[in-house]
């Protein structure tokens, strides 16, 4: 079994859109900075790089799934140009109403991609910057981390606590590596 990085993608990877709006261009994709050095100290550390966002955009007809996947190709082929590699993107394209499986904070689309890359939830880590993806990552059983705005401050429900994605990567790192020693 692998361990996996579960990863939000909107204001973790890229930049957030504004509340209520969403990223339906390529020329809307903006990565945030640290973000192929964290992706690619967890592939040198051999953790599946999976990411898991809503895109209820999909469902207001906003952009086809078809243009979101090409728009996740594009992310994924940036990233691979400064040497980070995503595993694999799952994305919800549902209304929150009526309920779904996938839709953070349901853990659906983590506990698919567990089933299909044989990953180990309790070694893995779910990172996102809001309280749906610490609850899904909760549910599913993964240990989280939340990146914080500079406004924001924690309210204990993460394991990790950090200001960016890179930061987040690097406790991550270090704390595996105190388990990995433990067990050896
Ligand atoms: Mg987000
Ligand atoms: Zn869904």
């Amino acid at each position: 079994m692998r361990r996996a990085a579960f990863l939000d993608r909107d204001g973790v990877i890229n930049r957030k859109p504004p509340e209520g709006e969403y990223i339906t261009r390529w020329e809307e994709m903006q990565i945030l900075p640290g973000v192929s050095e964290a992706i690619a100290l967890l592939n040198h550390a051999g953790f599946l790089v999976i990411v898991v966002t809503n895109q209820r955009c999909v469902a207001k007809g906003l952009i086809t799934t078809a243009e979101l996947e090409i728009l996740h190709g594009g992310l994924c082929e940036a990233l691979a140009a400064a040497g980070a590699s995503i595993d694999a993107i799952y994305y919800c394209p549902h209304e929150m109403r009526p309920p779904c499986r996938c839709r953070k904070p349901q853990p659906g689309m983590l506990l698919d991609a567990a089933r299909t890359h044989n990953i180990d939830l309790a070694a893995s880590w779910m990172i996102g910057d809001s309280d749906i993806d610490i609850e899904a990552g909760r549910s599913a059983g993964c240990k989280t981390a939340r990146l914080l705005d500079s406004d924001e401050r924690a309210n204990g429900n993460s394991d990790v606590t950090a200001p960016s994605l890179r930061e987040a990567i690097d406790q991550i790192l270090r704390e595996s590596s105190r388990d990995g020693s433990r067990a050896q």
